[in-house]
């Protein structure tokens, strides 16, 4: 009787076990000879297996990375806000890497604005304790409140800067959201709302300004807060004891934040407020730099101090399904199939008095000088070979013109429409829309602003109007160093004027530099420009007085 064999698919396996135990065999030695650093790796292993299964690392039909290099987290569904991930695969991936000190605090952030956001037991003990009046013992829920003024743009920049000082200050960040706002943006932060609730706020209706008695400069001069306090005494001057919240108010005043607003001590005596409301229509961001109780966080967070706004703003700031909807419709009809795609911002205040002929020749003379649109020529056929340029498909070149006006559009198009190119490339312009005024009021016109802003962020270059913050956070959501036109006085341009600058960085300007006059000796008279001495600060190339950051 022959002995009885393993059947062969028995060997097989145990020559597979065989194999699998020896390739083992390493691993189980360390398991033997390191127990705990082998279960610390076996740990890592296990993180590094659920970050990759959450990060879904890139989109396999655009090749797109959708969570932005980790600013954005996965833990969203996608129909409640279909910009957030499909928005990420049209811009082009952002030259700016994302730190990791930014990604973990964005997430700490998102934790923490989960635990204290509207509908949590902490939120509403913190709000029992607005109600009562005072300001009671510290918390470890502490909100500012953004209040919208101005502006799309001015609005952005305000929400972006707030935002950051509430990453930086511990603070929860809390919309006070108008009806002409109302759902223009998508809630940025998983599980909870960054909605402050309706009626969630005493006196919101009032309203404040810079000198009202909630304001923090008023509390200065009436002595309600000073910089010198006792909260271990419990006594007069302790931090329980003081109003039960505190307006900070980083309006535009004449070109120039209010005074005790941007110095060490007085960030110090707001952080004793659990409640602040903030309202500003600045890219105040920048002069958070300034602080030196900020200065290390931002530095870990932002080695590049130039795309401050590129990665706040990309990850803030998702336009809501309606302002989505105009983008895709928009973006994949005309925009998409063009081999490059140009933006032109235009935006004439009515106190400019701008001359529509001589705006528009400096649109035309940046184009022309920086080689961003072909000459045209009355050769009907120029460059065209056998019904195709060159004997192959013409390069189409999409331009995106943005502006309240529609003559800026008819110009340009009709130009490109009767004429060909010298080079042969086939030149479309496109306008979405031109309301013909600023309506901030209405929530279609803010949609379509929005729709717009995010659409000349698609493109690959870019000519914006120097001054308008709606074209920073056009240039700055992409990543791109425009072309600013210049100047805003239009009384004192000269025809030889250069037409456009380049700015040294994608970001923002903040139109209204902060006084650094500061009781600890900061700044004083003649030394307050931060230009001088902070190395990443520069003067904007369109507003003289106005600060940037740049790497
Ligand atoms: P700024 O005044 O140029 O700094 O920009 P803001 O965005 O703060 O304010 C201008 C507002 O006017 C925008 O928010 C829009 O409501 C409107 N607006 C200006 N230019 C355009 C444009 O090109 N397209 C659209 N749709 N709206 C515009």
């Amino acid at each position: 009787m022959e002995a009885a064999k393993d059947p062969p698919e028995s060997g097989k396996r145990r020559g597979a076990v065989t194999v699998v135990f020896l390739a083992a065999l390493p691993l189980l030695l360390l398991v033997f000879l390191f127990a705990n650093r082998a279960a610390s790796i076996a740990a890592d292993t296990q993180l590094w297996t659920q970050v990759k299964q959450q990060s879904p690392p890139r989109n396999a039909s655009s090749g797109r990375d959708r969570l932005l290099g980790g600013l954005l987290s996965p833990d969203f569904d996608g129909p409640s806000c279909r910009s957030r991930y499909e928005g990420s695969e049209r811009w082009k991936p952002s030259p700016f890497p994302v730190s990791s000190h930014l990604v973990r605090k964005l997430r700490e952030y998102e934790a923490h604005h989960r635990r204290c956001g509207p509908g949590t037991a902490a939120y509403r003990a913190a709000r029992a304790q607005l109600l009562s009046g005072r300001n009671g013992d510290r918390g470890e829920c502490r909100y500012v409140v953004w209040l919208p003024i101005q502006g799309l743009g001015n609005r952005m920049l305000g929400l972006v800067s707030t935002f950051l000082y509430a990453v930086l200050t511990g603070r929860v960040l809390l919309v006070h959201e108008p009806a002409e706002m109302e759902a223009l943006f998508c809630e940025p932060f998983p599980g909870t709302s960054w909605l402050l609730p309706p009626s969630g706020f005493p006196s919101l209706d009032r309203g404040f300004w810079s000198s009202c008695p909630e304001s923090y400069a008023s509390m200065l001069e009436s002595n309600v807060i000073g910089y010198d306090y006792d909260d271990d005494g419990g006594g007069k001057n302790a931090s329980a004891m003081l109003p039960a919240y505190v307006y900070l108010h980083l309006e535009n005043m004449d070109l120039r934040l209010q005074n005790h607003t941007f110095c060490e001590e007085d960030h110090r005596a707001l952080d004793r407020f659990n409640w602040m409301v903030l309202r500003s229509d600045s890219y105040f961001a920048v002069a958070l730099f300034l602080v030196p109780a900020y200065r290390d966080q931002l530095g870990r967070m932002f080695p590049a101090k130039g795309a401050v706004f590129h990665h706040l703003g990309r990850y803030l700031l998702h336009p809501g399904n309606r302002a989505w909807g105009v983008v895709r419709r928009f973006f994949d009809g005309y925009l998409a199939g063009a081999d490059e795609r140009l933006g032109v911002q235009v935006r004439v205040v009515p106190q400019s008095h701008t001359p529509f002929e001589a705006m528009y020749d400096r649109i035309q003379r940046c184009a022309r000088e920086n080689g961003l649109l072909p000459q045209v020529t009355d050769e009907p056929f120029a460059g065209v070979v056998n019904g195709t340029a060159n004997g192959s498909k013409a390069r189409t070149k999409a331009v995106l013109l943005v502006s309240l006006k529609p003559e800026y559009y008819e110009r340009l198009h009709g130009t490109y429409y009767a004429n060909a190119t010298v080079s042969g490339e086939v030149v479309t312009v496109y306008q979405p829309s031109h309301d013909g005024d600023q309506r901030t009021e209405s929530r279609a016109h803010n949609e379509r602003a929005l729709a717009e802003i995010f659409l000349l962020s698609y493109c690959d270059e870019m000519v914006t109007t120097g001054w308008s913050t709606f074209g920073y956070v056009a240039h700055a959501l992409a990543g791109v160093r425009p072309w600013l036109l210049v100047p805003q006085d239009w009384s004192k341009a000269r025809d030889d004027d250069v037409a456009c600058v380049r700015p040294a960085s994608v970001e923002p300007c903040l139109h209204s530099p902060p006084s650094l006059v500061c009781r600890g000796g900061g700044g004083g008279k003649g030394l307050d420009d931060p230009v001088a001495r902070v190395p990443f600060l520069r003067h904007c190339e369109d507003v003289g007085f106005g600060l940037k950051l740049v790497d």
